[in-house]
């Protein structure tokens, strides 16, 4: 293989055939480093924004939303739903590093649409053992933002709930659509 400064094959590019995925990030953060200036920085997003999203690989938060690095704490998990651990993030993110309001985003073709709270009775029967967690299947993706907003709402720990917005990305047009919280 070459040494020079090539550039990572990027999406869609194959794996190495001499090495794993990880090697391969590995080697386009070497890249990344080399160009890589102190912005000297704090912790504090500089917009004071929480983005709650769906961990979803077509989702790209940063482009989608005109979002540059330092700008937002992002907290991402399979639906883009309000569990207690994110809960814990939103509170610290709120009583620590000075944030105010939260964008919430699920978006369309989900695959918690798909799957149902039988996939925690089928984990038991495989492996002996009933995860603690809930799966958060949903069947209407509004509904689930509004629930979303509600749990961010009633949270006695958040400082700030009077800026909080739920939204469905649409992964085919990449436009995002409100939802109304009523
Ligand atoms: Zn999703």
């Amino acid at each position: 293989m070459t040494t020079s400064a090539s550039v990572p094959t990027g999406s869609g590019g194959a794996i190495r055939a001499d090495g794993t995925v990880t090697d391969r990030l590995v080697e386009a953060n070497e890249q990344y480093a080399a160009a890589f200036s102190d912005p000297g920085m704090d912790a504090r997003p500089v917009l004071r924004v929480a983005v709650v999203a769906c961990m979803d690989a077509r989702l790209d938060l940063h482009a989608a939303l005109g979002l540059e690095l330092g700008d937002c704490h992002t907290i991402r998990n399979a639906g883009g739903v309000v569990t207690d651990d994110v809960i814990r993030s939103l509170t610290i993110s709120q009583r620590r590093l000075g944030t105010r309001s939260i964008v919430l985003i699920h978006h369309t073709g989900c695959g918690l649409e798909t799957i149902t709270e039988d996939f925690r009775e089928e984990l038991e029967q495989e492996v002996g053992q009933r995860p603690a967690w809930a799966v958060e299947a949903f069947r209407d993706v509004d509904q689930d933002v509004r629930q979303s907003m509600q749990r961010v709402r009633t949270s006695p720990f958040l400082l700030h709930s009077d800026d909080v917005r739920g939204f469905v990305f649409d992964v085919r047009t990449g436009l995002l659509r409100e939802v109304d919280p009523a």
